[in-house]
């Protein structure tokens, strides 16, 4: 690999940082030196990185560029899920949710600033496809809010020093939609000599793309969370239009196909829309397609976005619809409303100020 020069340090692998290090005629410990900065220490400027020469950052700076995201407001809910706004050097505004509980402290990131899916129940889907976020812009998401989290007092994990344990790729955009900037972003984060997250701790969803199911599973060994939303291909057409490329027969061979291990398992992800696919009959539907593969269901009840044209279940609805997969022998959880009061939830992302 050889470096020619221009873009973003941090989106580049470790071989291609060796590459920068050799271009600028620097022994291989600098490129070390410079990935310790950038994913461990999580600088944000080359001036920075106080022990390469101060000749090496004067030319690293003039042929290459380190600019983090901007940290443009943040918004706390009650319940202390805390919605980052951010904002890349070009001005694209996106989102990131830290999502506290007892037991973990999980950011859910964005991969893409819109979404081209056009989910017709998710708002970020009403915003069309702007952009596709770069590795170094989906890393920085991380990097940001953990430094941020540890300027708000949060003592790190002792083992591992992060205070962010866990990460699921649920914010903006569809992560299989923009794959290769997606793997160069988890390669980042699973580095060792970077903040080293465990794949057991970190999930990405998809609406479905089948090719690149299989794709995914043979480049990472990270967690897959498929958005299935609806037991049959005449309901899920009509909310996800994503559907009609690969209607269910396809997906599901995909699901049965992906090679899950303990501790990589495939999970469904199942929006509750009332009166769209919360009846007792899609339950039992749900049961027949993810009972014989013992795949396990999340239920998100659906979090309201005024205008779009959908409603949450009650409570009942959703405990009767949980209860059928129980009695049918599904493993299926339904997932807690988070930070629904500053639009932080599931489905709410649009990232406006
Ligand atoms: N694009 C990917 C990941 C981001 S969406 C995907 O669709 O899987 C993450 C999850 O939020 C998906 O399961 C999606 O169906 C769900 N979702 C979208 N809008 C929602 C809303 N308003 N309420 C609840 N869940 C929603
Ligand atoms: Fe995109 Fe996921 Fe929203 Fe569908 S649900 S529009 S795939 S972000």
């Amino acid at each position: 690999m050889r470096w020619e020069g221009g873009g973003d340090l941090r989106s580049l692998s470790r071989a291609g940082l060796f590459a920068v290090a050799a271009g600028l005629r620097e022994p291989p410990y600098r490129a070390r030196q410079l990935f310790g900065w950038i994913h461990r220490r999580l600088a944000t400027s080359i001036e920075a990185m106080t022990d390469l020469p101060a000749q090496m950052r004067r030319t690293l700076a003039a042929r290459a560029t380190l600019a983090p995201l901007a940290v443009d407001a943040t918004r706390e809910s009650s319940d202390g899920t805390i919605k980052y706004l951010l904002r890349a050097p070009d001005g694209a505004r996106l989102e990131a949710v830290f999502l506290p509980e007892e037991d973990r402290r999980t950011l859910c990131v964005s991969t893409q600033v819109g979404c081209a899916m056009g989910c017709t129940f998710c708002r970020t889907g009403t915003m069309g496809l702007s952009r596709d976020l770069s590795a170094g812009e989906i890393v920085d998401q991380v990097y940001r809010v953990e430094t941020d989290l540890r300027a708000r007092g949060h003592p790190g994990d002792r083992e591992t020093g992060r205070v962010l344990t866990n990460l699921v790729f649920m914010g903006m955009g569809e992560p299989l939609h923009n794959l290769e900037a997606l793997i160069a972003a988890l390669d980042l984060l699973l580095d060792p000599a970077g903040l080293g997250f465990s794949h057991r701790h970190i999930t990405v969803s998809t609406s479905g793309l089948v090719p690149e199911m299989a794709e995914f599973a043979r480049r990472t060994r990270v967690k897959l969370a498929v958005s299935l939303n609806a037991p049959t291909d005449e309901q899920r057409e009509r909310i996800m239009p994503v559907d009609r490329k690969y209607p269910l027969a396809r997906l599901i061979a995909a699901c049965r196909d992906f090679p899950t291990t303990p501790g990589r398992e495939l999970t469904f992800e199942y929006v509750l829309l009332s009166g769209v696919n919360d009846a007792d009959e899609d339950a039992q539907a749900l049961a027949s397609l993810a009972g014989p593969l013992g795949i396990k269901v999340n239920l998100i009840p659906y979090n309201e976005n005024p205008g779009l044209g959908f409603g949450a279940p009650d409570p009942t609805r959703v405990q009767a619809f949980h209860e059928i997969l129980v009695r049918r022998g599904v493993l299926a959880m339904v997932r807690k409303n988070r930070g629904r009061d500053v639009a932080a939830a599931c489905g709410q992302l649009a990232a406006q100020s």
